[in-house]
């Protein structure tokens, strides 16, 4: 790990920083690496909780990404975050394993507070911190999450592969993402099992038609998922219905939790950095990369709730490297 950048600006100030380590986080590297910036990334420390941030980002969580370009065989998702540090650490990137934990935009330089000791300060800052997937929070999910056992959170992302062809599969949550997820994974399934704690759905209403119209789908009202069964594959799962604490087992052959993304910003204040109502960071110039602070640029899933996929979260990052590579330009900082 190469902790110390020689080629800071003056008074031991980076000239780009990137919170990060998933493939927006890396390919801003990888780019701004090559400009001749000197990137520094902070890839985060690893949690207790192997369902939140990782170094490495989301793609740690799955064993098969079979969608992103130039994997012609597919891919494992840890290899493939491996691969995209190997390329920015090749260009020069400085990467630190610490957590952001605060940043002050009032002053010029940024000055970012890390879990250790020192501060950082910086001219330009890419924020690449991503959106954790919301998962049902049970240990047999995460652990068949892990090892490619037909436990997923990303219907688009997985749904094709061969394993889920032509079986039952469920999709866990009651709003829109997870009408999505359920009407995309009729394309597969035999059957498709919807289930919701509740007796309605949150969903709109054009949204829930999607499922409750479509033959292939069946919703299972008022119940939750209390175990994930399966040694190496998912064979089932254990169901309780919230009303009348009754149990029961559903055999099924995949399972998705569609309950939402919390996007990783807790390390900034209320109000720091715009963001919509769902606490994505908001752009608001269309297309580019800029935030609501100058020199604040944004990349991957903590600013995108509608894609949310390793290429375009690397697309952004691309973007945010060329935009902040100008902006220094633009400030004769180089
Ligand atoms: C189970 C699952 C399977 C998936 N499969 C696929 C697939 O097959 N194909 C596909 O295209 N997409 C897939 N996705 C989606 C894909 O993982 C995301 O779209 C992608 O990882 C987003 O990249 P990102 O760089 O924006 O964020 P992330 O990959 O989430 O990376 C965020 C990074 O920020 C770091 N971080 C967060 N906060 C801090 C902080 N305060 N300080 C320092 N570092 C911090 C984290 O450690 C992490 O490294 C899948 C997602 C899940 C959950």
């Amino acid at each position: 790990m190469n902790q110390d950048n020689p080629s800071q600006t003056s008074n031991d100030v980076e000239k780009v920083t990137i919170i990060g380590s998933g493939p927006a986080g890396w390919t801003a590297a990888i780019y701004a690496a090559r400009a001749n910036l000197a990137p520094v990334v902070f890839e985060g420390v690893a949690k207790q909780d192997p369902a939140l941030v990782l170094p490495g980002g989301q793609l740690m969580l799955t064993s098969e990404v079979e969608n992103y370009p130039g994997y012609s065989e597919g891919v494992d998702g840890p290899k493939m975050m491996a691969d995209f540090k190997k390329q920015a650490e090749r260009f020069g990137t400085c990467i630190r394993s610490e957590d952001i934990e605060a940043c002050d935009f009032e002053q010029r330089p940024f000055v970012l507070t890390t879990n250790a000791a020192k501060a950082i300060k910086t001219h330009a800052l890419i924020i690449a911190t991503g959106a954790t997937a919301n998962w049902i929070g049970l240990e047999n999910e995460q652990r068949l999450a892990r090892i490619g056992g037909g436990v997923s959170a990303c219907a688009v992302c997985d749904g094709a592969l061969p394993i889920f062809r032509d079986q039952p599969l469920v999709v866990v949550g009651g709003g829109d993402s997870a009408m999505e997820e359920a009407s995309y994974l009729t394309k597969f399934a035999s059957r498709v099992y919807v289930i919701h704690r509740r007796d309605q759905f949150r969903a709109s209403k054009i949204m829930q038609s999607r499922v409750l119209d479509n033959p292939k789908c069946k919703v299972i009202w008022d119940t939750v998922v209390t175990d994930v069964l399966g040694d190496e594959k998912i064979e089932g799962i254990r169901l309780k219905h919230v009303k009348t604490n009754e149990e029961s087992t559903l055999l099924c052959k995949g399972m998705f939790a569609a309950i939402g993304h919390t996007p990783a910003t807790s390390f900034l204040k209320p109000g720091q950095l715009e963001m919509d109502d769902k606490g994505y960071i908001t752009m608001p110039v269309a297309h580019r990369s800029f935030t609501s602070v100058d020199g604040v640029f944004v990349a991957g899933d903590v600013a995108d709730s509608v894609y949310r996929q390793a290429v375009t979260a690397a697309g952004m990052g691309c973007s945010a490297a060329i935009d902040a590579e100008r902006w220094l330009a633009d400030q004769n900082i180089d």
